[in-house]
């Protein structure tokens, strides 16, 4: 067995979304040598986006592009990238944390979490069974494979609005099954979809199963005032029922909302000095690639600070410009 190599870095991003990206340009830019790691290809939730239209700057853009803008800039002040890497161990106890992946044992004396949330699971029969045979979580990915079909979309918020208007594209029809009367996301959106005619809303509904044969046929769905029970002829469903954070690797080490989130001060600190998180993994008011973004700057400037004050555990090349 080869033995793991030991890389060392002031500052080591989890986690290459917008929130790690922007880490990663101010942490960089701020000397510190930096290193971003992510399980997937960087980019992050929204390079599955279609469009975003609240991104300042750019009125339409699409996710993928937007992220690959990102990491373009990332790019331009040196910061190392480690792609598809699977993390096996955390400890973020120490002074030096310390990172296990197959490969390598990265040390770093500030780590920033930006891994992101993912999607929540209905948690109902046949939903398991079905993905990838007609559940899916991306209508970008596999809007396509619904060409002239018929689709359900659960949920009330933002990405079940816009992911619904965006599976329009393909499907003849397309339902939007929302546990109560009143939606979530916001009015713009909600008046975009109303006028797409391809749309219909059940509303007061939950789907409390998904059936099919070797792929989905239909859903039920249960009335949440009435109880009543009905069977809806669909060929996909689409969950957007919102996010939950991707922290398995830290839980236990830092402290966590009832959800799940991570707990952090206006400097993105967490309860471990050291560690800052950034973007949707915390506990935040607001789930956008803009404030992401902003909580990347805030926790990479946080980690220069800290840096600046804290006896420092390794011997890094820029430790003389501390
Ligand atoms: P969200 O805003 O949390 O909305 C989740 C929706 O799913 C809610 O309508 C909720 O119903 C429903 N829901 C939750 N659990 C459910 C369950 N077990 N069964 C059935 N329905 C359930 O989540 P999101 O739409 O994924 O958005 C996440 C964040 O990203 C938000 O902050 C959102 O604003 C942001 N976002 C922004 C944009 C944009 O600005 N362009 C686009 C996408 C997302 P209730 O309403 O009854 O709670």
């Amino acid at each position: 067995m080869t033995e793991k190599k030991e890389l060392l870095f002031d500052c080591l991003i989890l986690g290459a979304g917008p929130a790690g990206f922007s880490a990663g340009i101010y942490a960089s830019r701020g000397n510190l040598k930096t290193a971003i790691i992510d399980i997937n290809m960087f980019g992050g939730q929204p390079s599955n986006y279609f469009e975003l239209e609240n991104y300042p700057g750019f009125p339409i853009i699409g996710g993928y592009e937007l992220m690959e803008k990102f990491e373009e800039h990332t790019d331009k002040f040196g910061v190392e990238k480690f792609p598809m890497v699977e993390i096996e161990r955390v400890n973020l106890l120490g002074g030096l944390k310390e990172i296990e992946t197959k490969e390598n044992i990265f040390k770093a004396n500030t780590v920033i979490i930006a891994t992101g949330a993912q999607a929540k699971k209905l948690n109902i029969p046949g939903e398991a069974e079905y993905k990838g045979r007609g559940v899916s979580y991306c209508a970008v990915c596999d809007g396509t494979f619904y060409k002239d079909k018929i689709v359900a979309v659960i949920g009330g918020g933002n990405s079940a609005l816009e992911e619904a208007h965006y599976l329009t594209k393909y499907a003849k029809k397309v339902y939007i099954i929302h546990r109560r009367e009143g939606l979530r996301a916001d009015k713009i959106v909600c008046s975009r979809v109303c006028q797409n005619n391809k749309i219909e809303f059940i509303l007061n509904s939950s789907v409390v199963e998904i059936k099919g044969t070797d792929v989905v046929k239909k859903i039920i769905i249960q009335n949440t005032k009435t109880d009543e029970i009905k069977e809806l002829e669909v060929d996909g469903v689409f969950p957007y029922i919102g996010l939950s954070p991707n922290v398995e690797l830290f839980s236990g080490q830092l402290k966590q909302n009832k959800n799940g989130f991570i707990e952090t001060d206006v400097n993105m600190q967490t309860s471990v000095r050291g560690v800052f998180a950034a973007g949707d993994v915390r506990n935040t008011p607001l789930r956008q690639v803009i404030t992401a973004a902003a909580d990347g700057a805030i926790a990479a400037q946080s980690a220069i600070k800290y840096l600046e004050t804290e006896p420092v555990n390794i011997t890094l090349p820029f430790a003389d410009l501390l």
